[in-house]
């Protein structure tokens, strides 16, 4: 199965990898907020993820990392 992983302190919240997510399997965290005052996305299935990483390709800051 991918690993995705957020390095959450660098999401700005922007929504971007949420839209893109062809298995619509990421949100934005209703309870953490990170050191900028956002809620960072999140994976809530990963059992779900294909690993297309598109969601690493639009992320403007660099926050995923997607793992084979
Ligand atoms: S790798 Fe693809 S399927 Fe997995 S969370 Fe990112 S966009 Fe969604
Ligand atoms: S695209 Fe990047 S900065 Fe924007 S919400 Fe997703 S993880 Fe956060």
């Amino acid at each position: 199965m991918p690993k995705v992983t957020f390095i959450e302190e660098r999401c700005k919240g922007c929504g971007l990898c949420v839209n893109v997510c062809p298995k619509h399997i990421i949100k934005m965290s209703e309870q953490n907020l990170n050191g900028k005052g956002y809620h960072p996305a999140e994976v809530t299935d990963m059992e779900q993820c294909i690993g297309c990483a598109f969601c690493a390709t639009i992320c403007p800051d660099c926050v995923i990392i997607v793992e084979k």
